[in-house]
């Protein structure tokens, strides 16, 4: 029978956030990366969402390997989700590797994983896979890409990546290896398709250090940097600055505490002798000589940066003389919590610094000329853009036909779409499940999408409880009780709740005789439903419960 891969994208097509790929060839299957999303607004109570990986559930053990191309979180927070269920080894390089050792110590796993360390120029066999790492720039250091060669020919997957000609960690991109694997034939190009609809070049990470200067040089008290744990090239941004410019830094949140920890011992980070103070201590230093660096770039309510917006942070209160400096890209779906964050600063008196015209950052993705290079470098058989909104992936499409490439050798798919490729030809088959898979604490994929419409329902129109009680004859015993939360103000909706009241008790009483309790408690309901509607054109959800009582002991 004629051998066949198959790509398919379990995350991160269609969406921004929870990346997860699986390739198969033969019976074998390699996962790369296995990322989380931040619930949108509406998904609400939810902690995190995962990557429906219910397709590898039953072939948990011909996963060959798991490839993690860098330490982002939309790459690597659901590893514990999955290890529980695939016991498959891992691949990642040293600095990753600590960002996910430090993470599963926090998770209860059913065996020790197999970690294994590479390094960009490692190459590895995972059955009929051989893959070759290599290095490109992204807004991590020890961000990889992947060659990997097929029975069936090569296929280069870009990671998280951008060009940058003077990388503030690392080497830039490794453009010769890049033109080595297109001088060998590449059979398919996945690349990330972030910034798809940014025309142009994304800047180097050098191009913020002007701005921090300027801003360094004229601020008078303290300096707050907003930004995300992992992006470590510019914390070290920011301790050089704090260094030319005399000042004191401390770190706040623990996210940033840790990143900052693992970085420092891998050699990522250099922080200067007696520059580091701890949070406590910067109340005792001059404002002019403290620069603070915290997470909740994004908004997030438990960070850092909400909390002292919010005037909840006991280490460091805004005051007035605070630069705030917002040094991130706020992820689409995010905009809200962010915004709300930064106008909470000013209103506590500090100066925000933020947004693109701003200069205070650049983002960690390809723009269209980059991605066009990458193209032109490859000369793939079949592109298939990733990581990214629809709107994204098809921009990506475009600017892969811009440079040459012919429509129907394009797959624009997301999540759970087949793409098979054979010795003929590249085509879009099967689908398999690849939807949010919701954490809400304890509970893992035991919340869909029935539940998340109860709580729409819950948190738009409130509730309405009704308890009636029956004696063993079947008559009603007293007065119906309504409780209701979200719905009205009790104290002010006295009159509507005893028309509610009256209603439950006319409809009892003239059913109660020899009905199912089910049965009553179904007319009860849509009785008040009726009777909500009519009042006051809205629709709670209500809850009617029966009471009947047993023999001798009648209740009330
Ligand atoms: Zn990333
Ligand atoms: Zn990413």
């Amino acid at each position: 029978m004629e051998q066949k891969l198959k790509i398919i994208p379990l995350g991160g097509l269609g969406e921004v956030g929870k990346n997860m790929m699986a390739l198969i060839y033969d019976e074998a299957i390699l996962v790369i990366d296995a990322g989380v999303m931040f619930p949108e607004n509406d998904m609400l109570g939810i902690d995190v969402v995962i990557p429906d990986f219910g397709y590898l559930r039953d072939k948990a053990s011909q996963v060959v390997g798991i490839i993690l191309t860098h330490g982002h979180e939309d790459h690597i927070g659901a590893l514990p989700y999955v290890l529980r269920e695939i016991n498959a080894p891992i691949y990642a390089t040293p600095l990753t590797c600590g960002l996910i050792e430090g993470k599963l110590e926090r998770y209860e796993l059913p065996c020790e994983p197999e970690i294994h360390t590479v390094q960009a120029g490692d190459t590895v066999g995972l059955g009929p896979f051989q893959v070759e790492f290599f290095s490109v720039n992204h807004s991590i250091p020890d961000n990889i890409g992947l060659a990997i060669d097929t029975p069936l020919g090569l296929v280069v997957h870009s990671g998280d990546f951008k060009f940058d000609y003077s990388p503030v960690h690392g080497q830039p991109a490794d453009f010769a290896t890049l033109a080595r694997l297109g001088s060998r034939g590449v059979l398919a190009l996945l690349s990330d398709s972030t910034n798809a609809e940014s025309p142009g070049f994304t800047p180097s990470e050098r191009r913020v250090e002007p701005a921090f200067d300027e801003i360094f040089r004229s601020a008078e008290g303290r300096i707050i940097v907003a930004t995300f744990a992992s992006l470590m090239s510019r914390i070290q941004q920011v301790v050089d600055c704090a260094a030319r410019w005399d000042r004191k830094i401390a770190f706040a949140g623990r996210s940033m505490l840790e990143s900052v920890d693992i970085a420092t011992e891998l050699g990522y980070l250099q922080l200067p002798e007696g520059i580091e103070v701890d949070l406590g201590e910067v109340d005792r230093l001059p404002p002019h000589k403290v620069v603070v660096m915290a997470t909740g770039s994004q908004g997030e309510s438990q960070s850092a940066l909400a909390r002292m917006a919010e005037g909840r942070y006991k280490q460091l209160k805004i005051q007035p003389g605070d630069t705030v400096v917002h040094s991130a890209q706020i992820i689409p779906g995010n905009e809200e919590l962010a915004h709300r964050t930064i106008n909470k600063l000013l209103q506590r008196g500090a100066e925000v610094i933020y947004g693109e015209s701003a200069g205070v950052h650049v983002s960690g993705h390809a723009s269209q000329e980059e991605q066009k290079l990458l193209i032109s470098l490859l000369k793939p058989r079949y592109f298939v853009p990733v990581h990214g909104e629809l709107r994204m992936l098809h921009a990506h499409a475009r600017t892969a036909q811009r440079v040459g490439m012919a429509p129907e050798d394009i797959f624009v798919v997301e999540n759970g779409y087949t793409i098979e490729i054979d010795r003929e030809c590249g085509r879009v088959t099967e689908r398999v499940p690849g939807g949010y898979v919701f954490v809400d604490g304890a509970s893992v994929g035991e919340i869909g999408p029935a539940v998340m419409r109860e709580r729409d329902a819950l948190g738009r129109d409130g509730v309405v409880v009704v308890v009636a009680q029956m004696d063993e004859n079947g008559t009603v015993v007293g007065l119906p009780r309504i409780s209701c939360r979200g719905f009205v103000f009790v104290r002010e909706s006295g009159e509507l709740l005893d028309g509610a009241c009256q209603k439950a008790l006319e409809v009892l009483s003239r059913l109660a005789n020899g009905q199912e309790r089910a049965t009553l408690e179904c007319s009860l309901k849509k009785a008040l439903e009726a009777y909500f509607y009519s009042e006051i054109k809205r629709r709670p959800s209500i809850m009617a419960l029966v009471l009947q009582a047993e023999g001798e002991k009648a209740l009330g």
